[in-house]
């Protein structure tokens, strides 16, 4: 059954303010429930203790608290976990949590990374991506999106530091509500995460990176370029022959110039496919020309795909180019992330009905 009660999680104080005033309350009124929403994250209208209990019957019979239910985990609250969600409309999303790991970062404190989704399915149709293989049912909407982090704090009862917007979907496909989620978890009277601390992924939709690109916050961008070449970004990603690569950069200087902000490649490894190490060097040109840092990822094999990720030795002499030609580059190395980049795996298998869902 879908409720038909909006969910409190996607509201702003105005939003509230409007119909508070409505039903005769006063409007600070407004910033209070939402401190229990975000701050407190409130699961249940009765802990609204500051309320009287008629306001909160009222509140209860107009809104939810949650978008979403925690389906399925995997993993442990020390390990990366991956958390299955069913939204109210009877469809699954997921979201990763990476825990802070300071032994990666030679004993200083890491932070907790959460990777959220933004649509059900995605239409982009990239050919080495499991989220795209049930094809595109519909956008995430702010309480949705919001939501993941709410619902990943409560099951560990620990903070969120640092969202990326790498989930299921194309988040800037999605423009609007993810920028109202945004804002929401970013906000004082909201969640409060810096919006430093977000980083927003695309596979390369250039004119929403110049709309990005006039927002006032702060938030970090990434490309998923996987390919330094039309030719090899047209053959893996469709999205390519709508924005080539000269248009992605135009597009990608552009925001550079208003943000101020350096942006970073992600650059999934391959075999055969984009790690020839020619291509090194192409890509090499690339980051040097947008002075972008660059990601590399070992490819995560995904059933039914026939991709597979190139040797250790490989991955290595690629990053080893890169640095000689005076790329800042990165290569994923630990094991713990192989789960965080298989997104969409496990959703595909709920909705074929191949796993029956735990209650947790
Ligand atoms: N649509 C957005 C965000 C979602 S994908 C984007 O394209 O950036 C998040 C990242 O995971 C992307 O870089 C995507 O290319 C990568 N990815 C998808 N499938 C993968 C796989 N099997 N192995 C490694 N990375 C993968």
């Amino acid at each position: 059954m879908v409720s038909a009660k909006p969910v409190l999680t996607g509201f702003q104080p105005a939003d509230l303010e409007t119909l508070l005033a409505e039903w005769g309350e006063p409007k600070f009124r407004a910033r209070q429930i939402l401190e229990w929403v975000y701050r407190k994250r409130c699961r249940d209208f009765e802990e609204m203790t500051n309320l009287g209990r008629p306001l909160r019957e009222r509140l209860a019979s107009h809104f939810d608290l949650r978008a979403l239910a925690l389906a399925r985990h995997q993993g442990s609250a020390d390990t990366t976990r991956k958390l299955l969600f069913r939204l109210r409309d009877g469809r699954f999303v997921e979201s990763v949590v990476i825990p802070a790991n300071p032994a990666l970062y030679g004993g200083r404190a890491d932070r907790r990374t959460i990777c959220v989704s933004s649509q059900v399915g995605c239409a982009y149709d990239c050919k080495f991506c499991a989220s795209g293989l049930a094809g595109f049912t519909r956008n995430l909407t702010p309480d949705e999106i919001v939501g993941q982090v709410l619902e990943a704090e409560s099951l560990d009862a620990e903070r969120i530091d640092n969202i990326v917007f790498m989930g299921m979907g194309e988040p800037l496909a999605n423009l609007r509500n993810l920028l109202s989620a945004i804002q929401i978890l970013n906000a004082e009277w909201g969640v409060g995460i810096g919006a430093r601390h977000m980083t927003i992924s695309t596979s390369g939709l250039a004119p929403q990176i110049e709309r990005l690109a006039e927002q006032p916050l702060q938030v970090r961008l990434a490309i998923s370029l996987h390919g330094a070449t039309d030719e090899v970004r047209d053959r893996i990603m469709p999205v390519n022959r709508k924005y080539p690569l000269a248009r992605l950069f135009d597009a990608l200087r552009h925001y550079q110039e208003i943000k101020k902000q350096k942006v970073t490649f992600e650059y999934i490894l391959i075999e055969d496919v984009n790690d020839a190490l020619d291509q090194a060097s192409i890509l090499a040109n690339r980051a040097r020309s947008l002075n972008a840092k660059v990601n590399l990822i070992p490819y995560n094999n995904v059933e039914g795909l026939p991709w597979k990720r190139p040797s250790e030795e490989r991955q290595e002499q690629f990053l080893k180019l890169l640095r000689a030609a005076g790329v800042q580059a990165t290569l994923r190395r630990e094991k713990g992330h192989d789960i965080d980049a298989a997104c969409g795996q496990l959703r595909l298998k709920e909705e074929r009905g191949g796993l029956i869902a735990e209650a947790v």
